[in-house]
């Protein structure tokens, strides 16, 4: 066999090898972290939406966004509840997330039969 035939050889061992490697690792990388991408981005609360009163734990709970429109409430309503975290303001009115409602805005003014006090 002939030094260049040799070498030629070699190189091409060498080259698979390393095409194999490459390939080996993308997929494996690839693998890790597939169910990362698959995973739905967290939302910001800008991408919230509010809680439809009309949803079935909404009724349930009879949640109203207006508390004055609610015979239970005794002047209570979300922002002294203590599972309300105030947000932001939208259209001039205070919102917040609930506990209660996962993935959903309910108004600063809203009151439900879930209610419980601040501590
Ligand atoms: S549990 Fe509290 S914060 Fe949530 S909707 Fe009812 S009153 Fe509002």
């Amino acid at each position: 066999m002939k030094m260049s035939e040799m070498n030629r050889r070699k190189f091409m061992l060498v080259a698979t090898q390393v095409a194999g490697v490459a390939i080996f690792s993308r997929s494996i990388l690839k693998g890790l972290f597939s169910s990362a991408e698959a995973a739905e981005p967290l939302k910001t609360v800008t991408d919230l939406k509010m809680l439809d009163p009309k949803d079935t734990l909404a009724s349930a709970v009879k949640y109203v966004e207006d508390y004055k429109k609610s015979q239970t409430s005794k002047g209570n309503h979300c922002v002294s509840c203590q599972f309300y975290a105030k947000k932001e303001k939208r259209a001039g009115k205070e919102v917040g997330t609930c506990t209660i409602f996962q993935g959903k805005l309910v108004y600063g003014n809203a009151f439900c039969n879930s209610y419980s006090k601040k501590a």
